[in-house]
């Protein structure tokens, strides 16, 4: 059983401490990742400060990509050396799994967030693991056919990881969920790796109409440079009123990434007959209880659509396939919002990622 490097949380709320924890030698159907790169996502933080079923001690970690290092008799998907970028896991046989609706598993949770395998068991002796079929804030992961992708030669294998939970959140929501068409106008609340993710996937589908909304300076520059026509600052202008002047009918699609109720409760105010509002972000606090704006009657008249995204409704193997190759064509950049971390900065690069001189974190084991 391989000895590796892990950052652990203790307690709830704890910072992450690099430990040497026992993973167990890959089972018939799993697969051994030595991780070369993983992001660090605002999912992760949440199960750091404890809101996660898992019990603690417990390793996150959910956006891992490595080299194969050894596999189970029964996987034939990948083999030793294979490159590959991990994502979530899934039953593969509920009704969603079927549809290949694969976010909206019936066991989505249980599966990505117990910290045990499917049967209950642990992967490294008293500590929780099998964060999102991962636990990839360490040297080794184990993994499964169901969550790897190969990746392919000219994609920087130490940043593939964020392909598989942010960046395909945002890319999703606006090419799988939400499906805009070229003429449909887009506002992104927040553009963090999620809505940049988004931005950039609304320049792929040729929306001319996107508006970023974000606090910090650098990061609606990126927003501006990598596909956003707009990018409002709300601290220092009336966003609702500026977006009104950019579309006086309204936007066609609202994302917001969020989850603060003072975005939320602008919808009505912002959201074009027929409009879609869709929705990734998870409240700051978790005592947010998280409303839907405006009386049904509004959104019957209006005929909107209100839309939970969960992963951008990535069916994993052929969407991170497909924007890895959108990638190699110079067309979906996703690398520019990468800052890499040496594996024992993990907890500087949240507090850079939380301050906003980072957009996203990727430790390098
Ligand atoms: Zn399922
Ligand atoms: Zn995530």
């Amino acid at each position: 059983m391989p000895e590796i490097t892990a950052a652990v949380v203790a307690e709830p709320n704890a910072p992450f401490e690099l430990k040497t924890v026992t993973l167990d030698d890959p089972r018939a159907d799993e697969i051994l990742v030595r991780i070369k790169g993983v992001g660090i996502c605002h999912t992760d933080l949440v199960a750091q400060a404890g809101y996660f079923t898992a019990e603690l001690p417990a390793v996150f970690g959910h956006e891992g990509a490595g080299v194969v290092q050894a596999v189970g008799p029964e996987v034939t998907k990948v083999s030793v050396g294979d490159r590959v970028a991990l994502s979530f896991t899934y039953c593969g046989k509920c009704a969603c799994c079927s549809r290949g609706e694969l976010a909206y598993c019936k066991d989505m949770t249980p599966l990505n967030s117990s910290g045990k395998r499917a049967d209950g068991s642990k992967t490294m002796g008293d500590v929780s693991g099998s964060f999102f079929g991962q636990s990839s804030f360490a040297s080794h992961a184990l993994t499964s056919e169901k969550n790897v992708v190969k990746v392919p030669d000219g994609v920087p294998l130490e940043v593939a990881g964020i392909l598989g939970c942010g960046v395909q959140t945002g890319a999703g929501a606006v090419l799988r969920s939400l499906d805009l068409r070229p003429e449909s106008s887009l506002v992104v609340f927040g553009v963090g790796a999620v809505g940049l993710a988004a931005v950039m996937a609304a320049k792929l589908r040729g929306l001319a109409t996107v508006i970023a909304v974000e606090v910090h300076e650098s990061r609606r520059a990126l927003a501006l440079e990598l596909g956003a026509s707009h990018a409002i600052d709300p601290t220092a202008e009336d966003s609702t009123r500026k977006i009104r002047e950019i579309c006086p009918d309204g936007v066609d699609a609202i994302l917001d990434t969020t989850g603060l109720p003072i975005v939320v409760n602008t919808v009505p105010d912002i959201l074009a007959k027929r409009g879609q509002f869709g929705f990734v972000g998870i409240p700051p606090v978790s005592d947010i209880d998280l409303k839907l704006p405006g009386p049904l009657m509004a959104a019957m008249r209006n005929g909107w659509t209100f839309r939970g995204i969960i992963e951008g409704d990535s069916d994993v193997d052929g969407f991170l396939a497909e924007l890895m190759d959108e990638y190699l064509k110079g067309n979906f950049p996703f690398d520019r919002m990468v800052t890499r971390y040496p594996f024992d900065k993990i907890n500087e690069a949240i507090a850079d990622q939380h301050d906003g001189r980072c957009l996203k974190p990727v430790l390098i084991p």
